[in-house]
């Protein structure tokens, strides 16, 4: 089965990569429209499948299909060709003709998301993106939610066959035998994934231990750390404490960008402003039992540490888990940080304290890469633009006075960040920018212009 998949998806890279550009378009555009109709089949599918409320599963399927046309706005504009005229005069010797274009990298394996069941699934940006640089896509389904992947693969699937894409184009597969022999076959030229360090590591390991290593574009893990300036905290302390609650409650905390770190100054009550709204939230389902599982341990070993204060104990109800807010010291994070700096993938986080401004500096300094690094401040604020550089050199998306969760697809966007935010920091997975990761650019040299790719 998966033998027969790979054999389709490598027979139709060539055909599907010369398809005219605006009838390229016009499939991802069609698959957008057989989702949007498909929505009444779909939500219900996903509702059952990921626990997510139908609201924030229609509005996912919105932004996805939105995805789908704007890169096919993409594509009909054409991926950017850099051209240099022939000169005899160049130094230090003559410059040939030249033109850099770019060409489909091949058959691209996707590792869908579990949390965005339709946005980071077998419809989402990575298969958008891949299908927009005229790569064929084998996605590899999320346990999470199977029936539901099946179902969006079955519409996708009918809509590109429909659209005269060559069959082979796109598959869907199960299991993590298949996902695993999928990333080691030589016909597969790039691999994108979203989940955990731990799975990410594993098959980033595995692509680059190939006898022809493979670009692995994996987004991991990341805790989005929050500061706030002492003169924000002063101006506008409870403001700012209900969005960071409402932030990292959001999707009961299953968002990548979800703030997992608030570093406010000590004596300013933030911590106590956030519990307060802390309590008024109710519990959530988690998405699945291994999330929960992975939830309940990352916790478990934050609240364990001796440094750690519990400043409101979500109850595990049957329903799922209420919010956790946790407390320390930016001192204890500076002493023993690793422990205090893990993932805990669910609706917790965590408020350090800083005593001085070298001190909010050095958290900074002591973070590993991220997606995303957020600042409320004020303008004439001193530490601002410290601490806006030392965030910079560490995330992908540096935020000023707003929150990390909600991520827009627009061109500018850029959701990766260092290792391990992602193992592949030059490249998003958001946004029209994303589809930079399945092309391969090629100079051509002194080619008559009759012979160049269309
Ligand atoms: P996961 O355990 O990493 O799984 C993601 C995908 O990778 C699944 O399809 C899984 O397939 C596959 N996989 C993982 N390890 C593998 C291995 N060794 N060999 C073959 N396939 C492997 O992620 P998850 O289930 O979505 O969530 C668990 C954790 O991921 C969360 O607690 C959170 O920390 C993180 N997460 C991060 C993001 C993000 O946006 N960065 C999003 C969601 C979750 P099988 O299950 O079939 O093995």
């Amino acid at each position: 089965m998966l033998e027969d998949v790979l054999a389709a998806a490598d027979a139709a890279a060539r055909p599907w990569g010369e398809l005219p550009r605006t009838e390229r378009a016009a499939a991802l555009t069609a698959v957008a429209d057989e989702l949007d109709a498909a929505a009444d089949e779909l939500v219900p599918l996903a509702q059952k499948e990921s626990h997510l409320p139908e609201a924030r599963l229609r509005g996912e399927l919105v932004r996805t299909t939105f995805q789908l046309r704007l890169f096919a706005e993409q594509v009909r504009a054409g991926f950017e060709v850099a051209e240099d005229a022939p000169d005899p005069d160049w130094p230090p010797g003559p410059r040939p003709a030249l033109r850099r274009v770019h060409l489909p990298i091949g058959p691209v394996v996707v590792f869908a998301a579990s949390n965005f069941p339709f946005a980071f699934s077998v419809a989402g940006g990575d298969t958008a993106s891949a299908l927009a640089a005229a790569c064929p896509v084998i996605v590899k389904a999320h346990p999470g939610h199977p029936r539901l992947s099946d179902a969006t693969g079955e519409v996708v699937h009918r809509a590109l066959s429909r659209a005269g894409a060559p069959e082979g184009t796109f598959a869907v597969v199960h299991g993590d035998e298949n996902g695993r022999s999928a990333v080691l076959d030589p016909r597969v030229e790039a691999v994108a994934f979203t989940g955990s360090v731990r799975g990410g590591r594993a098959l980033f390991d595995l692509a680059v231990s190939r006898p022809k290593p493979i670009p692995f574009y994996g987004e991991l893990g990341s805790i989005n750390p929050v500061f706030v300036t002492e003169q924000a905290a002063r101006s506008r302390g409870a403001e700012i404490a209900a969005g960071y609650v409402d932030s990292f409650t959001m999707g009961a905390g299953q968002f990548c960008t979800k703030p997992g770190l608030f570093v406010v100054p000590a004596g300013t009550g933030l911590g106590s402003l956030a519990a307060e709204r802390v309590r008024e939230k109710a519990a959530a389902p988690l998405l699945n039992e291994r999330i929960g599982a992975g939830y309940r341990a990352s916790l478990g070993g934050l609240v364990e540490h001796e440094e750690v204060r519990v400043l409101v104990e979500g109850a595990d109800t049957p329903e799922g888990p209420a919010p956790t807010l946790l407390a320390t010291t930016a001192r204890a994070l500076l002493d023993d940080g690793e422990p205090l700096l893990t993932e805990c993938f669910g609706p917790a986080s965590l408020v350090v304290e800083y005593a001085s401004r070298d001190e909010a500096l050095a958290v900074a300094r002591a973070l590993e890469g991220q997606l995303t690094g957020t600042v409320h401040g004020e303008d004439d604020d001193e530490i601002a633009r410290p601490l806006l550089t030392e965030l910079a050199a560490r995330a992908g998306r540096v935020l000023w006075n707003g929150w990390p969760t909600g991520v827009a697809v627009t061109h500018a966007m850029h959701h990766g960040g260092p290792y391990p935010a992602t193992t592949a920091p030059l490249h998003t997975s958001v946004g029209t920018a994303a589809t930079a990761r399945f092309l391969r650019p090629v100079a051509f040299q002194n080619v008559p212009e009759h012979l160049l790719p269309a």
